[in-house]
């Protein structure tokens, strides 16, 4: 019965004629009240299996989620098919609080989305208990796991939903996961009993190569010309993805960059131009992908190594994601092996990230006991000279803090200056004619800053009222002095949120249970890439292993190490050197032993 209306939920509000891979069993499962666990790679369709069930089940679904972006992303979606949820967002007074669970019980809300930080309140947490909920769903599960790559320390607090309500079915979602990472999920999260949905890592129209070559940008240039269709091309640091796609544009590509620096426009543009494929490829820290579902991606390239194998079988998965065929490429050189040694060796000193904690409480005269709950925007780049220490050392000491659960850092985009109103019109016929012709021109420019801060463009609106940028900036904080607006200036990306007050210096530490774990996790991880990349055995054998999965399966047949051909043709070769190709053009075309190939020379 719930399974004929599970389907019919699918058909009203989606239009899909089915349920794909797992999502049939997890559904039905959740649907029999069940605790389930429900590992499923990107793109698998893993909202649908909260979403569809949380529509069949009475009363609101909770959605716990680590990043506001995604749960924006998924709240988008579901009222897009006119479906009603809430977002839990900013910070609460108990009134407030109140008057959103009223309206969550009596407005017909099916979905509740919130970061797991929320479980901190007590008021909170007795709402929860009082509310009537039909399906407790953790997305981004991982985060959990100490031994996860993505740890998030307030994950540990979910636990409490199940105690609060025992007898609601938890939901686990999350990509594919090691053992450890998949036992520490059930466990923590008090689900020990709960069934493992998960999908076999292989995917059979994914052709995996993994390529080393002394010449990457060559390399990849060549491949280029041969690869078709639409395609995302990964790098690590902004700076790198912007020189790349400047590099590709200047050869005729059709291609652009993306990362988290950019304005919220300018990604919906970029991406909306990859979507329509007007764009042919995007260049993109892991910040691209997230919750896009582009079918059509026909090839994926790694123009950096990335930090763990789960980051590199998500990014992968993003291609071929319609069924066709569909290429990855993984470029490196001894500059990217070098990297991740190094980063197994130069781990931050824990003594010096305590430093650092207390170094940016002072900054930003965060005093024992207080500070928690506050965003710090600062800029890495000023705060690391401040600091007298390079940028990567910086943040690798916030990050081992945020490990720790001290704080929480966001990369997150730049906020922009932004300007609002706080007089009438009326009162700005006692200023010069000028001043008050200035002030009309914003007006009507920017009509909704009358009620909120606006954003603005600076350097526009500086060029119509015919001055310099920071000439502008001056008559905007002449006229915040007469109290006649308020105006914002640009800060910079980064912030910093506090999750406990600032503690006494006595009990800021680092257990020594915790620095071992977490070294562990670390370098076990990076030689997990390291072992990858020199590895000779099916790349989706090695993927398998890594992932728990049974590895008594038949070699892809289609990987760089399934078609490692050690005798390259003669002949083959002969005429490729003819043609002008070179001894590293062959070797990455043939995929051959380069001892062989050198017999040629
Ligand atoms: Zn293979």
């Amino acid at each position: 019965m719930s399974k004929q209306k599970a389907l019919d939920v699918l058909k009203t509000y989606w239009g899909y004629p089915g349920f794909r891979g797992l999502q049939e069993n997890i559904i039905a499962h959740i649907l029999s009240g069940h605790d389930t666990i429900g590992l499923l790679p990107t793109g698998g369709g893993k909202s649908i299996c909260y979403q569809v069930p949380g529509l069949v089940l009475p009363g609101v679904t909770l959605v716990i989620s680590p990043l506001v972006a995604l749960m924006s992303d998924q709240q988008k979606g579901l009222e897009g098919r006119g479906i009603k949820s809430y977002h839990f967002k900013g910070s609460y007074t108990p009134r407030k609080l109140d008057e959103a669970f009223r309206n969550i019980r009596f407005g017909q809300y099916k979905f509740a989305f919130f970061a797991p930080e929320r479980l901190n309140s007590e008021l909170f947490q007795e709402y929860i208990k009082h509310a009537d909920i039909g399906l407790i769903a953790i997305d981004e599960a991982h985060c959990i796991s100490q031994w996860g790559f993505d740890f998030r320390p307030s994950y540990l607090n979910v636990h409490i939903l199940r105690t609060l309500k025992p007898d609601v079915p938890v939901l686990a979602l999350t990509a594919s996961a090691t053992p450890r990472v998949k036992k520490d999920l059930a466990e923590a999260l008090l689900i020990a009993n709960a069934k493992v949905f998960e999908d076999s890592i292989r995917r059979e129209n994914l052709h995996l190569y993994i390529k080393f070559t002394p010449n990457k940008e060559r390399q990849l240039f060549r491949l280029l010309k041969r690869l078709e269709g639409t395609g995302i091309i990964y790098a690590k640091t902004r700076r790198s993805c912007e020189s790349l796609a400047e590099l590709l544009q200047n050869n005729g590509h059709s291609a652009d960059y993306y990362h988290a620096g950019l304005l919220p426009d300018v990604k919906e543009q970029r991406q909306e131009a990859w979507l329509s494929n007007e764009l042919r490829m995007i260049v993109s820290t892991t910040a691209f992908g997230m919750g896009i579902d582009k079918s059509d991606v026909n090839w994926v390239v790694h123009w950096d190594v990335p930090d763990t194998l789960e980051g590199y079988y998500q990014e992968v998965g993003r291609g071929g994601r319609g069924g066709q065929e569909a290429s990855a490429y993984l470029l490196f050189h001894q500059q990217d092996v070098a990297r991740l040694q190094k980063g197994i060796t130069d781990l931050p000193d824990p003594i010096k990230a305590l430093e650092f904690y207390n170094k940016f409480c002072s900054r930003f005269q965060i005093a024992v006991g207080t500070g928690e709950d506050t965003a710090y925007p600062f800029s890495i780049v000023a705060l690391a000279n401040d600091f007298n220490m390079s940028v990567p050392v910086a943040l690798s000491y916030i990050k081992l803090l945020q490990h720790r659960g001290y704080w929480q850092f966001q990369e997150s985009s730049q906020i922009w200056p932004a300007l609002e109103f706080t007089s009438k019109p009326l009162q700005w016929e006692k200023l010069q004619r000028q001043e008050g012709e200035l002030l009309i021109q914003l007006l009507r420019i920017y009509p909704h800053a009358m009620h909120q801060p606006a954003r603005i463009h600076l350097k526009k609106c500086a060029a119509l009222a015919m001055l310099t940028p920071q000439q502008f900036e001056r008559s905007l904080s002449y006229f915040e002095e007469k109290g006649l607006l308020k105006y914002l200036p640009e800060t910079s990306g980064s912030s910093i949120t506090l999750m406990d007050p600032r503690p006494h210096k006595r009990h800021l530490h680092f257990p020594k249970s915790f620095l071992d774990s977490w070294l562990q996790s670390k370098v076990e991880r990076a030689q997990a890439m390291l072992s990858l990349l020199n590895s000779e055995e099916c790349i989706f054998i090695e993927l398998s292993k890594y992932f728990g999965q049974s590895t008594e399966v038949q070699p892809c047949g289609k990987c760089s190490s399934c078609l490692h051909d050690h005798y390259p043709d003669e002949h083959k070769v002969k005429q490729l050197l003819s043609e002008g190709n070179t001894i590293d053009d062959i070797w990455f075309d043939l995929n051959c032993s380069v001892d062989e190939l050198r017999r040629f020379r």
